[in-house]
């Protein structure tokens, strides 16, 4: 099961579904049939307008977007998808804070559901720091199939690390 790191924290009967299908060579095509295209969203101009737009739509009057990016420099790993950075700088006499949300490159070409997925975890951090059930209440408000969304994405990073990617 460590070829699995992507889902380590679901239950062993998830994890051995996983494994055969892994086994019978079908990971690919089981992604492909579920998410047959990536979005579009590949600058980083579009990137901030996608997530100005769920941003506008869900969140209400929260602190401003100031800057969102695909990084390269992101390493995927099993808990940071992307990274949300608050820097609080004094400007004047006012207390200026800056929100920038990072999202690894990896997802430059994937299905939307996975960018949507993303994107609305990094959003959520804006109200709630930390994984908590609040936190969670307000993704699935954002996206209602949140949690298919991240388990799906976590089998698409098994696909890349294990075999190569599907979409580029
Ligand atoms: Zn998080």
């Amino acid at each position: 099961m460590s070829r699995l790191k992507y889902l380590a924290g679901y239950s062993d009967e998830t994890l051995n579904q996983v494994q055969n299908i892994i086994n019978e060579g079908r990971l690919k095509e089981v992604l492909l049939k579920r998410y047959p295209d990536t979005h579009t969203v590949r600058t980083d101009t579009a990137l901030y307008q996608y997530t100005q737009h769920i941003k506008n739509e869900y969140m209400g009057k929260t602190q401003p977007l100031s800057r969102v990016s695909y990084d390269s420099k992101i390493k995927v790993i099993q808990h940071a998808l992307g990274q949300h950075h608050y820097i609080s700088r004094v400007q004047g006499a006012k207390l200026k804070t800056v929100n920038e949300i990072k999202i690894a490159s990896v997802f430059r070409t994937a299905p939307e559901a996975f960018l949507k997925m993303i994107v609305v975890h990094e959003l959520a951090h804006f109200k709630e720091k930390e994984h908590n059930k609040a936190f969670y209440q307000l993704c699935r408000h954002m996206e209602p199939n949140y949690h298919q969304y991240e388990f799906d994405l976590r089998l698409y990073l098994t696909q890349v690390d294990l075999f190569g990617d599907i979409y580029s």
